[in-house]
């Protein structure tokens, strides 16, 4: 080890776990644009969103004014189980890489679910619970939403109907047997359950599906069902919202080691985890009290920030939700075959969309064989083996450590380690086996995508 001044771990106090989420959009000078009704193409009203989403989240969805919202207390008491998560500081790799910089990781995958998605599950499941609601649906890509969700709905009593995308639902098994062991109802999507699951099958028959088209069918059955409500685990910005306790810890904790992070990196798929991180920080740097680079890492195959135009846009391919004003690659873009790395999703939440339009935060993009092998280092010497979704921040995370090393500057580096990787085996066996290909979509595939694209004129 370096030094032995800062610890390789520092955990807060139970007692320093937030108690108020941070909503970054009060310090925002452009707010994040509304979502449209699909239908009239005008901002959607809460008495529009209340078929659809629970009460209080979308009150929370819709509140651009309020900085601090206070945590209800059986959210704090639950996020005792499995919080505060660890800040680390990876000497290991450090040594490694023979850097100077000092590379620190929240690591969120300590809690069955595996990933950072509990700490919005719980509150999501929690806000149902309160209004009285039987139970909730939603759709889940590789599993980590709908394994959060299945918790916490267990812990509430709610019934919990989760849409999972077939190629998973076949490939990933034993997630869907996490799921169903907390209780959860689990179909693979596109399904006959659904009038939207049957037209798409009609259409495209043998279809693997896609996250677009399970979230059409949670939506579906939510809207059709007394007592039923969506929830989504990602792109929302009731669920930046939630995930700002990440965030929150992460400063709290670095305040307290008085140290002052460089750059902040994180993974994109929907913005989530990486809204949730950076949210303090860039309240900081909003109203001009600090400043920070912070830089969105996306996949080559699904480059929504790198490559994507910033358009209003169906959040899901049965065009049945409300459109958001985001970086989007077409509600009808779905990634090569070949593309193990998570982080799927078309489009990019709209908080992140108007501060990355804004020249706020940077974005790049990272081909998955150079992915996997950083998260293979990384499991090497750190000993976590990462999910390959966090692994695209790891990846950017020693790129930016061994520019250090040529500089010489002992740069601080923050990244978010999302989740952990043991339901990706089918993933790093590919690799392992060097069977493991990159896919760079064409401007031509990605023009398809944007032909799809809703005229929105405002
Ligand atoms: C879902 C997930 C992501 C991506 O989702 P965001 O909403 O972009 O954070 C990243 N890492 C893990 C482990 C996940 O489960």
């Amino acid at each position: 080890m370096k030094e032995n001044k800062i610890p390789y771990k520092t955990y807060l106090d139970e007692s320093e776990i937030p108690t108020k989420w941070y909503n970054v959009r009060a310090d925002m000078k452009n707010k994040p644009a509304p979502l449209l009704n699909p239908g009239t193409l005008q901002p959607m009203t809460a008495e529009e969103l209340a078929p659809v989403f629970c009460e209080e989240l979308i009150a929370q969805e819709l509140n651009n004014t309020d900085p601090y919202i206070d945590i209800p207390q059986e959210i704090v008491d639950f996020y005792k189980m499995y919080r505060p998560s660890p800040l680390i500081r990876a000497y290991f790799l450090e040594k490694a890489l023979d850097t100077p910089a000092h590379i620190y990781y929240k690591f969120e995958g300590n809690n069955t679910s595996g990933s950072h998605k509990l700490n919005s599950a719980i509150a999501q499941a929690y806000y149902a619970k309160k209004q009285g609601l039987k139970g909730v649906t939603t759709e889940t890509g590789a599993g980590q939403w709908g394994t959060a969700l299945s918790m916490a709905c267990s812990y509430f009593g709610l019934d919990c109907k989760v849409y999972m995308v077939k190629v998973s639902y076949e490939q990933k098994p034993f997630r869907r047997e996490v799921m169903r062991t907390y209780g959860a109802d689990v179909t693979p999507s596109p399904s006959e359950t659904t009038a939207i699951g049957r037209k798409i099958l009609a259409d495209h028959p043998g279809t693997t599906g896609s996250l677009g088209c399970a979230i059409s069918e949670a939506v579906e059955v939510a809207t059709s069902t007394e007592g039923y409500r969506y929830v989504l685990g990602s792109v929302l910005n009731q669920v930046l919202l939630h995930q700002s306790i990440i965030g929150l810890e992460t400063k709290t904790a670095l305040d307290k080691l008085g140290v002052k992070a460089d750059i902040i990196i994180g993974c994109a798929g929907g913005g989530s985890n990486l809204g949730g991180l950076i949210a303090p920080f860039m309240g900081e740097k909003l109203r001009g009290e600090a400043d920070y680079r912070i830089i969105a890492v996306e996949p080559a195959s699904c480059p929504s920030f790198t490559r994507g135009k910033f358009a209003y846009d169906f959040c899901d391919t049965g065009m049945v939700c409300p459109l958001a004003k985001m970086y989007t690659l077409g509600s009808g873009f779905i990634p090569s075959a070949n593309h193990a790395g998570g982080l799927r999703y078309h489009g990019m939440s709209s908080v992140l969309s108007q501060l990355y339009h804004d020249g706020l935060m940077e974005a790049t993009s990272v081909e998955q064989t150079a992915v996997f092998e950083a998260a293979e280092k990384f499991a090497r010497v750190e000993g976590i083996l990462p999910a390959p979704e966090s692994s695209h921040a790891i990846r950017v995370a020693i790129d930016e450590a061994l520019k250090c090393k040529e500089t010489g500057e002992a740069k601080n580096i923050v990244f978010g380690l999302t989740g952990t990787g043991y339901f990706d085996m089918v993933a790093y066996q590919k690799y392992n086996d060097g069977e493991m290909t990159d896919y760079i979509p064409t401007d031509e595939d990605l023009a398809k995508g944007f032909a799809g694209l809703p005229e929105v004129n405002l």
